[in-house]
Protein backbone atom coordinates (compact mmCIF):
# COMPACT_ATOMS: atom_id res chain seq x y z
CA UNK A 1 0.00 0.00 0.00
CA UNK A 2 1.32 3.33 -0.74
CA UNK A 3 2.21 5.95 2.16
CA UNK A 4 -0.38 7.97 3.33
CA UNK A 5 -0.86 10.95 5.54
CA UNK A 6 -3.57 11.45 8.57
CA UNK A 7 -4.82 15.04 7.80
CA UNK A 8 -7.23 17.10 10.25
CA UNK A 9 -9.29 20.22 9.44
CA UNK A 10 -10.39 21.41 12.42
CA UNK A 11 -12.73 23.54 12.24
CA UNK A 12 -15.51 25.58 14.41
CA UNK A 13 -18.12 23.76 13.76
CA UNK A 14 -16.89 20.49 12.13
CA UNK A 15 -13.92 18.67 12.91
CA UNK A 16 -12.78 16.32 10.06
CA UNK A 17 -10.15 13.54 9.60
CA UNK A 18 -9.00 11.91 6.83
CA UNK A 19 -6.56 9.41 5.01
CA UNK A 20 -4.99 11.04 1.69
CA UNK A 21 -2.80 9.51 -0.34
CA UNK A 22 0.19 11.56 -2.21
CA UNK A 23 -1.56 11.84 -5.25
CA UNK A 24 -4.31 13.91 -3.39
CA UNK A 25 -6.72 11.05 -3.05
CA UNK A 26 -9.00 10.73 0.33
CA UNK A 27 -8.73 6.81 1.01
CA UNK A 28 -10.65 7.37 3.89
CA UNK A 29 -12.85 9.81 5.52
CA UNK A 30 -14.63 10.50 9.31
CA UNK A 31 -15.97 13.88 10.67
CA UNK A 32 -17.89 14.82 13.94
CA UNK A 33 -19.11 18.11 14.80
CA UNK A 34 -16.35 20.15 17.02
CA UNK A 35 -16.94 20.75 20.93
CA UNK A 36 -15.81 23.74 20.22
CA UNK A 37 -17.09 25.41 24.20
CA UNK A 38 -15.59 22.61 25.85
CA UNK A 39 -11.74 23.77 25.84
CA UNK A 40 -8.57 22.43 23.74
CA UNK A 41 -8.29 19.32 26.03
CA UNK A 42 -11.90 17.95 24.80
CA UNK A 43 -10.82 18.63 20.80
CA UNK A 44 -7.65 17.16 21.18
CA UNK A 45 -9.07 14.26 22.71
CA UNK A 46 -11.98 14.24 19.21
CA UNK A 47 -8.86 14.31 17.18
CA UNK A 48 -7.00 11.36 18.82
CA UNK A 49 -10.36 9.29 18.94
CA UNK A 50 -10.93 9.76 15.03
CA UNK A 51 -7.77 8.69 14.22
CA UNK A 52 -8.34 5.68 16.00
CA UNK A 53 -11.40 4.98 13.90
CA UNK A 54 -9.52 5.90 10.92
CA UNK A 55 -6.33 3.46 11.79
CA UNK A 56 -8.72 0.54 13.07
CA UNK A 57 -10.55 0.76 9.84
CA UNK A 58 -7.61 0.70 7.57
CA UNK A 59 -5.03 -1.38 9.54
CA UNK A 60 -2.94 -1.84 6.65
CA UNK A 61 -2.36 1.92 6.09
CA UNK A 62 1.50 3.16 5.73
CA UNK A 63 1.05 6.14 7.57
CA UNK A 64 3.75 9.11 7.26
CA UNK A 65 3.22 11.58 9.73
CA UNK A 66 -0.49 14.06 10.74
CA UNK A 67 -1.00 17.02 9.11
CA UNK A 68 -3.16 19.57 10.52
CA UNK A 69 -4.94 22.38 9.82
CA UNK A 70 -6.97 24.71 12.03
CA UNK A 71 -8.21 28.32 12.37
CA UNK A 72 -6.16 30.87 13.02
CA UNK A 73 -3.82 32.83 14.22
CA UNK A 74 -1.23 30.17 14.77
CA UNK A 75 2.26 29.92 14.49
CA UNK A 76 2.92 26.79 11.76
CA UNK A 77 6.62 27.19 12.98
CA UNK A 78 6.48 26.18 16.37
CA UNK A 79 3.01 23.73 16.02
CA UNK A 80 0.92 26.29 18.15
CA UNK A 81 -2.99 27.33 17.95
CA UNK A 82 -2.42 31.05 19.54
CA UNK A 83 -6.19 31.51 20.28
CA UNK A 84 -8.99 31.12 17.25
CA UNK A 85 -12.32 33.41 17.91
CA UNK A 86 -14.18 30.06 16.92
CA UNK A 87 -12.79 28.06 19.85
CA UNK A 88 -13.38 28.66 23.61
CA UNK A 89 -10.55 27.62 25.68
CA UNK A 90 -7.51 27.72 23.28
CA UNK A 91 -4.27 29.86 24.15
CA UNK A 92 -1.16 29.10 22.99
CA UNK A 93 -1.65 25.04 22.51
CA UNK A 94 1.27 23.46 21.41
CA UNK A 95 -0.98 21.17 19.57
CA UNK A 96 2.43 19.48 16.99
CA UNK A 97 4.21 18.33 20.49
CA UNK A 98 0.78 16.98 21.92
CA UNK A 99 -0.19 15.14 19.02
CA UNK A 100 3.93 13.67 18.05
CA UNK A 101 4.14 12.65 22.13
CA UNK A 102 0.38 10.60 21.48
CA UNK A 103 1.30 9.21 17.95
CA UNK A 104 5.18 9.04 17.54
CA UNK A 105 4.60 10.45 14.05
CA UNK A 106 5.26 13.84 12.22
CA UNK A 107 3.14 16.63 12.69
CA UNK A 108 2.87 19.60 10.76
CA UNK A 109 0.19 22.49 10.92
CA UNK A 110 -1.02 25.42 9.01
CA UNK A 111 -4.00 27.55 9.14
CA UNK A 112 -6.68 26.15 6.96
CA UNK A 113 -6.87 29.24 4.52
CA UNK A 114 -3.41 28.14 3.66
CA UNK A 115 -3.98 24.78 3.80
CA UNK A 116 -6.80 25.25 1.35
CA UNK A 117 -4.38 27.18 -0.69
CA UNK A 118 -1.73 24.27 -1.09
CA UNK A 119 -4.67 21.45 -1.39
CA UNK A 120 -5.92 23.97 -4.87
CA UNK A 121 -2.47 24.82 -6.04
CA UNK A 122 -1.16 20.95 -5.69
CA UNK A 123 -4.20 19.18 -6.14
CA UNK A 124 -6.87 21.74 -7.36
CA UNK A 125 -7.78 24.63 -9.69
CA UNK A 126 -4.07 26.47 -9.24
CA UNK A 127 -1.99 22.91 -10.00
CA UNK A 128 0.88 23.74 -12.33
CA UNK A 129 0.89 27.04 -11.39
CA UNK A 130 4.03 28.87 -9.27
CA UNK A 131 2.08 31.53 -7.80
CA UNK A 132 -1.53 31.95 -6.78
CA UNK A 133 -3.66 33.28 -4.43
CA UNK A 134 -6.54 31.39 -2.95
CA UNK A 135 -9.14 33.79 -1.77
CA UNK A 136 -12.25 32.11 0.45
CA UNK A 137 -15.79 33.58 0.63
CA UNK A 138 -18.04 32.69 2.88
CA UNK A 139 -18.84 33.57 6.75
CA UNK A 140 -16.28 35.27 6.53
CA UNK A 141 -13.32 36.23 4.11
CA UNK A 142 -10.03 34.33 3.81
CA UNK A 143 -7.27 33.72 2.17
CA UNK A 144 -3.81 32.27 1.35
CA UNK A 145 -0.78 33.05 -1.05
CA UNK A 146 1.50 30.50 -3.14
CA UNK A 147 4.39 33.19 -3.91
CA UNK A 148 7.08 31.65 -6.19
CA UNK A 149 6.32 28.15 -5.29
CA UNK A 150 5.91 28.57 -1.35
CA UNK A 151 3.16 29.02 0.69
CA UNK A 152 4.07 33.12 1.57
CA UNK A 153 3.94 33.39 5.88
CA UNK A 154 5.43 36.24 6.85
CA UNK A 155 5.82 37.61 10.44
CA UNK A 156 4.86 34.20 12.91
CA UNK A 157 3.21 32.91 9.92
CA UNK A 158 0.33 35.90 9.83
CA UNK A 159 0.41 36.94 6.67
CA UNK A 160 -2.59 36.94 3.60
CA UNK A 161 -5.18 37.62 6.21
CA UNK A 162 -6.54 39.54 3.29
CA UNK A 163 -10.17 39.71 4.66
CA UNK A 164 -9.15 42.70 7.09
CA UNK A 165 -7.72 44.68 4.14
CA UNK A 166 -9.22 48.10 4.03
CA UNK A 167 -11.41 48.58 0.43
CA UNK A 168 -13.57 51.80 1.42
CA UNK A 169 -14.35 54.37 4.17
CA UNK A 170 -17.21 53.54 5.05
CA UNK A 171 -20.16 50.53 5.87
CA UNK A 172 -20.63 48.13 8.36
CA UNK A 173 -18.10 47.70 11.02
CA UNK A 174 -16.21 44.33 11.02
CA UNK A 175 -15.72 42.12 14.15
CA UNK A 176 -12.04 43.10 14.14
CA UNK A 177 -13.26 46.66 15.03
CA UNK A 178 -12.33 48.64 11.73
CA UNK A 179 -14.75 49.92 9.05
CA UNK A 180 -14.18 48.77 5.35
CA UNK A 181 -12.54 45.55 5.52
CA UNK A 182 -12.69 43.71 2.84
CA UNK A 183 -14.67 40.79 4.96
CA UNK A 184 -17.37 43.52 6.23
CA UNK A 185 -18.24 44.89 2.75
CA UNK A 186 -18.06 41.62 0.47
CA UNK A 187 -18.28 38.32 2.57
CA UNK A 188 -21.58 35.99 2.29
CA UNK A 189 -22.60 37.75 5.33
CA UNK A 190 -22.62 41.27 4.00
CA UNK A 191 -24.33 39.99 1.01
CA UNK A 192 -27.04 38.44 3.06
CA UNK A 193 -27.18 41.36 5.23
CA UNK A 194 -27.41 43.68 2.37
CA UNK A 195 -30.05 41.60 0.90
CA UNK A 196 -32.58 41.52 4.41
CA UNK A 197 -31.94 45.10 4.21
CA UNK A 198 -33.61 45.59 1.17
CA UNK A 199 -36.83 43.65 1.82
CA UNK A 200 -38.76 42.90 4.58
CA UNK A 201 -40.96 39.58 6.26
CA UNK A 202 -43.97 39.34 4.50
CA UNK A 203 -42.96 41.81 1.91
CA UNK A 204 -44.11 39.10 -1.29
CA UNK A 205 -40.29 39.05 -2.42
CA UNK A 206 -38.75 36.14 -3.59
CA UNK A 207 -35.82 36.72 -1.15
CA UNK A 208 -38.17 36.54 1.42
CA UNK A 209 -40.30 33.60 0.13
CA UNK A 210 -36.88 31.56 -0.30
CA UNK A 211 -35.40 32.87 3.87
CA UNK A 212 -39.43 31.70 5.15
CA UNK A 213 -39.33 35.50 6.09
CA UNK A 214 -36.30 35.15 8.06
CA UNK A 215 -33.16 36.82 7.93
CA UNK A 216 -32.03 36.46 3.88
CA UNK A 217 -28.72 34.71 3.49
CA UNK A 218 -26.01 34.88 0.20
CA UNK A 219 -27.33 31.62 -0.75
CA UNK A 220 -31.09 32.93 -0.92
CA UNK A 221 -29.56 35.73 -2.99
CA UNK A 222 -27.68 33.40 -5.66
CA UNK A 223 -30.91 31.17 -6.18
CA UNK A 224 -33.30 33.93 -6.47
CA UNK A 225 -30.41 35.65 -8.99
CA UNK A 226 -30.75 31.86 -10.64
CA UNK A 227 -34.49 32.27 -10.80
CA UNK A 228 -33.62 35.84 -12.88
CA UNK A 229 -34.75 37.78 -10.06
CA UNK A 230 -34.34 41.45 -10.20
CA UNK A 231 -33.21 42.42 -6.87
CA UNK A 232 -30.80 39.22 -6.35
CA UNK A 233 -29.39 39.82 -9.70
CA UNK A 234 -28.69 43.52 -8.32
CA UNK A 235 -27.40 42.48 -5.45
CA UNK A 236 -25.05 39.75 -7.47
CA UNK A 237 -23.79 42.96 -9.28
CA UNK A 238 -23.01 45.34 -5.87
CA UNK A 239 -21.51 42.20 -4.71
CA UNK A 240 -19.53 40.87 -7.87
CA UNK A 241 -18.15 44.81 -7.67
CA UNK A 242 -16.84 44.43 -3.96
CA UNK A 243 -14.95 40.81 -5.10
CA UNK A 244 -13.46 42.83 -7.94
CA UNK A 245 -12.13 45.53 -6.25
CA UNK A 246 -10.58 43.28 -3.29
CA UNK A 247 -9.15 41.20 -6.10
CA UNK A 248 -8.02 43.91 -8.05
CA UNK A 249 -5.65 44.71 -4.84
CA UNK A 250 -4.76 41.27 -4.72
CA UNK A 251 -3.25 41.21 -8.05
CA UNK A 252 -1.32 44.62 -7.38
CA UNK A 253 -0.07 43.55 -4.39
CA UNK A 254 0.88 39.92 -5.56
CA UNK A 255 0.94 39.38 -9.20
CA UNK A 256 -0.50 35.61 -8.89
CA UNK A 257 -0.60 33.33 -11.91
CA UNK A 258 -4.39 32.99 -11.25
CA UNK A 259 -6.95 33.95 -8.49
CA UNK A 260 -8.90 30.98 -6.82
CA UNK A 261 -11.64 31.79 -4.93
CA UNK A 262 -13.46 29.02 -2.85
CA UNK A 263 -15.94 29.05 0.06
CA UNK A 264 -19.68 28.83 0.18
CA UNK A 265 -19.77 31.64 -2.43
CA UNK A 266 -17.78 29.87 -5.25
CA UNK A 267 -21.19 28.17 -5.81
CA UNK A 268 -22.75 31.41 -7.06
CA UNK A 269 -19.24 32.20 -9.12
CA UNK A 270 -20.84 31.91 -12.49
CA UNK A 271 -22.78 34.53 -11.92
CA UNK A 272 -20.41 36.95 -9.76
CA UNK A 273 -17.78 36.35 -12.81
CA UNK A 274 -18.89 39.26 -15.06
CA UNK A 275 -19.31 41.63 -12.97
CA UNK A 276 -15.42 40.63 -10.99
CA UNK A 277 -13.99 40.68 -14.62
CA UNK A 278 -15.81 43.94 -15.23
CA UNK A 279 -14.06 45.70 -12.06
CA UNK A 280 -10.95 44.03 -12.81
CA UNK A 281 -10.75 45.66 -15.90
CA UNK A 282 -11.40 48.84 -14.88
CA UNK A 283 -9.62 48.96 -12.23
CA UNK A 284 -6.27 47.14 -12.39
CA UNK A 285 -3.75 48.24 -14.05
CA UNK A 286 -3.52 46.68 -18.04
CA UNK A 287 -0.40 44.04 -17.10
CA UNK A 288 -2.80 42.46 -14.56
CA UNK A 289 -6.24 42.57 -16.46
CA UNK A 290 -5.85 39.41 -18.37
CA UNK A 291 -5.02 37.16 -15.18
CA UNK A 292 -7.73 33.85 -14.71
CA UNK A 293 -10.06 34.37 -11.60
CA UNK A 294 -11.08 30.58 -11.53
CA UNK A 295 -13.52 28.26 -8.95
CA UNK A 296 -12.08 26.26 -6.21
CA UNK A 297 -12.18 22.85 -7.50
CA UNK A 298 -11.65 20.73 -4.39
CA UNK A 299 -14.29 22.13 -2.37
CA UNK A 300 -14.50 21.16 1.31
CA UNK A 301 -11.67 18.82 0.96
CA UNK A 302 -9.36 21.49 0.02
CA UNK A 303 -7.99 22.16 3.82
CA UNK A 304 -7.55 18.27 4.42
CA UNK A 305 -5.91 17.44 1.59
CA UNK A 306 -3.37 20.38 1.31
CA UNK A 307 -2.57 19.87 5.42
CA UNK A 308 -1.86 16.25 4.12
CA UNK A 309 0.01 17.63 1.72
CA UNK A 310 2.33 18.96 4.54
CA UNK A 311 3.59 15.62 5.50
CA UNK A 312 3.89 13.68 1.75
CA UNK A 313 5.11 16.56 -0.23
CA UNK A 314 7.54 18.23 2.64
CA UNK A 315 9.78 20.66 1.24
CA UNK A 316 8.09 19.86 -2.61
CA UNK A 317 6.91 23.08 -4.36
CA UNK A 318 3.42 22.43 -6.30
CA UNK A 319 4.88 20.12 -9.08
CA UNK A 320 1.75 19.42 -11.39
CA UNK A 321 -0.05 16.33 -10.38
CA UNK A 322 1.38 13.99 -13.21
CA UNK A 323 4.56 14.10 -11.54
CA UNK A 324 3.02 13.14 -8.22
CA UNK A 325 1.02 10.00 -9.55
CA UNK A 326 4.58 8.83 -10.97
CA UNK A 327 6.03 6.32 -7.94
CA UNK A 328 8.66 4.47 -10.41
CA UNK A 329 11.03 7.99 -11.02
CA UNK A 330 9.24 10.34 -9.18
CA UNK A 331 12.09 11.50 -7.84
CA UNK A 332 14.15 12.23 -10.63
CA UNK A 333 10.92 14.33 -12.41
CA UNK A 334 10.62 16.39 -9.37
CA UNK A 335 14.47 17.02 -9.14
CA UNK A 336 14.39 17.70 -12.91
CA UNK A 337 11.10 20.15 -11.78
CA UNK A 338 12.86 21.79 -9.05
CA UNK A 339 16.00 22.32 -11.49
CA UNK A 340 13.55 23.70 -13.87
CA UNK A 341 11.81 26.59 -11.67
CA UNK A 342 14.64 27.47 -10.10
CA UNK A 343 16.39 27.89 -13.25
ZN1 LIG B 1 -11.75 43.50 9.73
Amino acid sequence: MTKLALAFDLGGTELRGALVERGGAVAARVSAPTMAGAGSEAVIGQIIALAGTLLAEHPQAKVAGIGMCAPGPLDPKAGIVIGPPTLAGWHDVPLIDILNRQFGLPVRLENDANAAALGEWRFGAGRGSGSLVFVTVSTGIGGGVVADGHIYHGRRGLAAEIGHMTITGEGDRCFCGAVGCFEAVASGTALGRRATRLTAPGDGSLLRRLSGGGDVSARHVVEAARAGDVSALELVDAEAKWLGIGFTNLLHLYSPDLIVMGGGLANGFDLLAPGIRTTVGQRAMPAYRDVPIVPAELGDRAGLIGAASLILWEGEPGAPLAIAQDEDNGASKRAAAREASHG
